[in-house]
């Protein structure tokens, strides 16, 4: 039996929204390699990337009442796709008065060949982005990034600017994928850039 690809799906008290496959790392942890599948989610395999039209139209079935937040997520990085997650993120805003996350990487302004933070800011309500290690080497053996060590310079970085602009800021690390020794490193990291800090 197919499983229907989905573009929207609820996990916890949250409306996620899957737009594209497409990611610049490997990582060692990635649930992708783990579960086709999230929350109410059939594949978050897409066949193709939903257009803009299509992404509005799948709003239209879920009651938009029974969620606080709307969030960029899904099986890939939803940077890739800044455009469209910038009218997607109108839409949610104007349409349904709902807050917006972004799930993220840290690595759109490496993707994207500028800094994309301003245009984030202007977008976002809240935003957590995966740190994932403690420094760029170590960054590199667990997320395997097409960047190589350019990656986690780029991802400090890119904290560093989403805390000056982004109301809510929380940085994240993937429990038993690295060391406890380098979780507690990654806590001291958020700390200092004066970020939450998330072991998920
Ligand atoms: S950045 Fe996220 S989507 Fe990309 S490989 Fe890592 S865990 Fe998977």
């Amino acid at each position: 039996m197919s499983v229907q690809m989905t573009i929207l799906y609820r996990y916890g008290g949250s409306l996620y929204i899957n737009m594209t496959n497409r990611c610049p790392n490997q990582c060692t942890f990635c649930v992708r390699t783990l579960t086709d599948g999230l929350g109410t989610a059939g594949s978050l395999w897409l066949d193709k990337e939903p257009t803009v039209d299509e992404m509005y139209r799948e709003f239209h079935s879920w009651n938009m009442n029974d969620f606080d937040e709307v969030v960029f997520c899904g099986y890939g990085e939803p940077t890739e796709r800044l455009d469209e997650l910038k009218k997607i993120e109108d839409h949610i805003h104007w349409k349904y008065h709902k807050n917006v996350r972004l799930n993220t990487n840290g690595l759109g302004s490496l993707i994207n060949g500028r800094d994309i933070v301003p245009e984030l800011a202007e977008c976002l309500d809240s935003i957590s982005i995966s740190l994932n290690a403690p420094n760029a080497a170590r960054y590199q053996e667990v997320c395997r990034s097409r960047f190589g060590e350019d990656a986690y310079p780029a991802i400090i970085e890119f904290i560093k600017a989403c805390k000056e602009t982004i109301p809510d800021v929380t940085v994240s690390v993937v429990s038993g994928s690295i060391t406890q020794a380098e979780e507690d490193e990654c806590g001291r990291i958020a700390e200092s850039l004066g970020v939450r800090y998330r072991v998920r």
